[in-house]
């Protein structure tokens, strides 16, 4: 009698694994307030300023871009419909695995840059007041 085969693991592609969080991709992310103004919970929030682009070609008339001061997620309020990372227009916003750990406060369920930075490692996002120092 044969031994019973193993299904073999298959490994989800990137954004189509478990929803346990979400992700800010920095670098993407233009600051154009659609997640927040799609989010039916209101639990995004974004601050952002304009400032010329530098090192225009010479006859260029001065354009302006956005940079991010501020985003925020508060996991009390986020229903992790996936609205927003649905609507981001330049995939800033991404699924990953790692659940939002518990905190102390509700205050401390508002993750910010830090907290939303993808990580290199697996793991839970670092606890605002539990886990000061954890990159
Ligand atoms: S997953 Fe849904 S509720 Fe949570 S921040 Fe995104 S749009 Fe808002
Ligand atoms: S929709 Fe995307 S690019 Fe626009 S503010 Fe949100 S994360 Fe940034």
């Amino acid at each position: 009698m044969s031994a019973p085969v193993e299904p073999a693991a298959v490994e989800p592609a990137a954004g189509t694994g478990p929803h346990g969080s979400i992700q800010l991709i920095e670098s993407a992310c233009t600051s154009c307030m659609i997640c927040a103004r799609e989010c039916p919970s209101w639990c995004i929030t974004i601050d952002s300023h304009t400032e010329p682009i530098a090192d225009l070609p010479a006859g260029t008339r001065e354009r302006t871009q956005n940079v991010l001061d501020h985003f925020a997620i508060d996991w009390s309020l986020c229903m992790y419909c996936g609205i927003c990372v649905d609507e981001c227009p330049f995939d800033a916003l991404e699924w990953v695995s790692e659940h939002t750990v518990a905190a102390a406060s509700l205050v401390d369920l508002t993750h910010g840059r830090a907290e939303l930075a993808p990580r290199s490692g697996s793991g839970p996002a670092p606890r605002p007041g539990l886990d000061a120092g954890r990159a």
